[in-house]
């Protein structure tokens, strides 16, 4: 334990000293990277993707202009087609049935405003996350095998994507980058 509290102690100096690490998160949220989990389940496939708010908005505050107000538009109607971005096995016939967008920028003003004011006083000050939760429903669930995700053409900010698989059968990892768009299992 004490080893290990030391380590921890180290990183968090680390993570202080760089613009891109917040200390409140380690490990979690640099910029850059996100996460992906994959879960296929019965006839669903539900996708849970997170990561700091700058790989998709280049910012992660409440928008201060209209440039900034259209960018958040703009991010919450594209990940709204979000079977635009994910893309599971033609076969399988999925459609994609429900999506749930979490972020600071897309709370109301008041909420905004009062989230703004007591991030003042935590170590993540100047960093926020998005999260994104996309279910498809699939008609021939067992074709399905892979998922390209076609998020890295529109959102530049983003480098790497840290994706884990859990279907009934087994669990996997895997990364993607721009080089490597797709995750089979
Ligand atoms: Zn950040």
């Amino acid at each position: 334990m004490f080893r290990k509290s030391i380590y921890f102690a180290a990183l968090a100096a680390l993570a202080s000293n760089s613009p891109f690490v917040s200390a409140h998160e380690l490990g979690a949220h640099v910029h850059g990277v996100a996460s992906l989990q994959i879960a296929v389940d019965a006839n669903t496939l539900t996708l849970d993707f997170s990561g700091p708010l700058d790989n998709l908005l280049g910012f992660e505050h409440v928008p201060r202009n209209a440039r900034q107000q259209a960018a958040v538009k703009n991010m919450a109607d594209n990940l709204n087609k979000a079977d635009k971005f994910f893309v599971p096995s033609a076969d399988a016939q999925c459609m994609l049935q429900s999506v749930k967008l979490d972020s600071l920028v897309l709370e109301s003003k008041a909420v905004q405003d009062k989230k703004e004011k007591s991030r003042q006083h935590e170590e993540e000050r100047g960093h926020a996350d998005f999260d994104g939760e996309f279910v498809f429903v699939c008609k021939q669930i067992a074709k399905l095998h892979d998922l390209d995700v076609k998020l890295f053409d529109t959102y530049p900010n983003l480098h790497q994507i840290k994706v884990e698989v859990a279907t009934q059968k087994k669990q996997s990892s895997a990364t993607l980058t721009p080089a490597q768009r797709r995750v089979s299992w």
